[in-house]
């Protein structure tokens, strides 16, 4: 039976497919796990070098040249066939590897960083590596490196146990700008998958399932286009953009007064003109508008459009607008979730030496976190679904936990109790604190991934959840259009402003044993 085929008669028949593989005792699977996590520790080495290498890149969202390439590297050098540049967007790929019938299982993870976050690892204060400069102050450097880790894992025992099944591992590009997952979707790309593992980057090892906290969003720009003047020569020839695009903002600033607290709305001014003494000919204000469901999004979507027509009539400009992101509200899969949750039960956290807490505790203290606990020493339990609404941030995840059973695992490389998009977040990233956190997740991982490759009811069960509870009372309508296409040009001056700079402190792991020895830090650089 090919794949297609499979998801096709899943789809229809709620999860009656079933793969002829052998039947495993609970035994068996257990002596399985043990050797991944033998494998994922032998080679933790990998693990730390590709995490550090890919926070030295440093690289925003579509920016992700050197990143992809190393990474494809890696797997490509391990058997993996892999397609590039997918929907449009050249630092996107896809990378496969097939053992024959069984279950796809895709495993997804960010790779783009912050703006303006660059930041020496294990210095307990701020310190960016070149000023100015992007930097991982989001974590994003691991995710990917934790994928790899266990689906090397995975595939070598796959290939001696003759196990059948297939791994797709793929990058969430440019997710600071929630614009990559929706046009995977919507160009068929989990069309075939029968399941997908996404991880992020967190302080604890967890995963949750049901609707998450947090939003879902749609990022617009609003452009104006004017008449430009002399400022002082002539003003009354000239129509203001920019006069248009303050005023659109000053009109949602009005408004969010009376959002409901669950939605979250912000902006930033991508063109406020050139220079004082010319009457500003265009304008664009950029925003992100939030909510925990599709339908207020839509509601916060419309409004601002009608503000934007507003200010054009109030200027006598005209106005564009353009869909530069979306991600949908989260749905995570039960099943998948308490699989891994059990699988997470039996890795546990990672021990933290003196060092680990000293940064940590550092950290927490520089930044004014609220307590000054260090790194967590206890598992947090088993996200429940949410009762009441909380609101948050965003992730284009969003779109493809309603196009395949999904759940998203938290890995403990970061230290808790920071802002968030901060170069603090950057801190812990290059450190052993982030490589411990990346082997205890790809061994959580590994573990469930191997239930459901010899466990075949898992996967029904996973589409049993995803048909007839997610997807009872929800139906998923993508915010994109057929003919929408990703903003792949952003960053793209940000990015090449530093590239160079940066390219001096790619790490070289040919020369030294570490990122921090490279930078020639002393672990933990705290304050006296
Ligand atoms: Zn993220």
């Amino acid at each position: 039976m090919t794949k297609k085929l499979c998801t096709f008669i899943m789809c229809l028949s709620c999860a009656m497919v079933t793969f002829a593989q052998k039947k495993y005792s609970k035994k068996q699977i257990e002596k399985l796990k043990s050797e991944a996590n033998a494998l994922i520790e032998t080679d933790k080495k990998l693990a730390q070098v590709m995490v550090d290498k890919i926070f030295s890149f440093a690289e925003l969202g579509f920016q992700e040249e050197e990143s992809s390439k190393y990474l494809t590297g890696v797997l490509q050098e391990n058997g993996f066939e892999i397609e590039h540049s997918l929907s449009g967007i050249p630092t996107s790929w896809f990378a496969k590897w097939s053992n024959g019938d069984g279950p796809v299982i895709a495993l997804g993870s960010d790779v783009d960083c912050i703006p303006k976050a660059s930041q020496y690892p294990g210095v307990a204060f701020h310190k960016p590596i070149v000023e100015g400069a992007p930097g991982h102050g989001e974590g994003h450097n691991a995710g990917i490196p934790l994928n790899i880790m266990s689906a090397l894992a995975v595939k070598e025992i796959m290939e001696k146990e003759n196990i059948g099944g297939t791994l797709i591992l793929w990058p969430g590009i440019a997710e600071e700008l929630v614009a990559a997952k929706a046009w995977y979707v919507r160009d068929g790309l989990f069309d075939d998958i029968d399941m997908c593992i996404f991880t992020h980057v967190g302080n604890n090892l967890g995963v949750s399932y049901g609707p998450t906290r947090g939003t879902g969003l749609i990022s617009v720009e609003y452009s104006f286009d004017g008449e430009a003047a002399h400022s002082a020569g002539s003003p009354w020839r000239g129509k203001s953009a920019l006069d248009a695009a303050e005023l659109m903002n000053i009109a949602w600033n009005y408004k969010r007064e009376h959002l409901h607290p669950l939605k979250r709305s912000h902006s930033i001014f991508t063109d406020a003109g050139d220079q004082p003494n010319v009457v500003p000919s265009k304008a664009a204000i950029w925003f992100y508008l939030r909510d925990i469901k599709y339908e207020g999004i839509m509601e916060m979507y419309a409004l601002a459009n009608d503000m934007a027509k507003g200010a054009a009539l109030m200027t006598g400009t005209t106005m564009t607008s353009k869909v530069l992101g979306t991600a949908w509200p989260r749905h995570y899969n039960k099943v998948i979730a308490e699989t891994m949750y059990d699988n997470i039960t039996k890795v546990g956290l990672p021990v933290w030496s003196e060092a680990d807490q000293t940064l940590a505790k550092a950290v927490q203290t520089e930044v004014g976190s609220e307590k000054i606990e260090g790194l967590p020493t206890e598992l947090s339990p088993l996200g429940l679904p949410v009762e009441e609404p909380v609101s948050g941030g965003s992730d284009d995840i969003g779109d493809i936990s309603w196009k395949v059973p999904t759940v998203t695992m938290r890995f403990p490389s970061n230290i808790p109790g920071l802002q968030g998009h901060h170069w603090s977040n950057a801190i812990a990233m290059a450190t052993p604190i982030a490589h411990k956190g990346v082997v205890a997740g790809a061994k959580a991982e590994a573990m469930t991934i191997l239930d459901f490759l010899t466990k075949p009811e898992l996967l029904e069960g996973a589409w049993d959840y995803f048909k007839n509870v997610q997807q009872k009372e929800t139906t998923y309508k993508p915010m994109i259009s057929d003919t929408d296409m990703p903003p792949i040009y952003l960053n793209t001056d940000k990015q090449g402003q530093f590239r160079e700079e940066l390219q001096k402190y790619y790490y070289d792991e040919t020369k030294y044993d570490s990122y921090l020895e490279q930078l020639g830090v002393e672990y933990p650089t705290v304050k006296e």
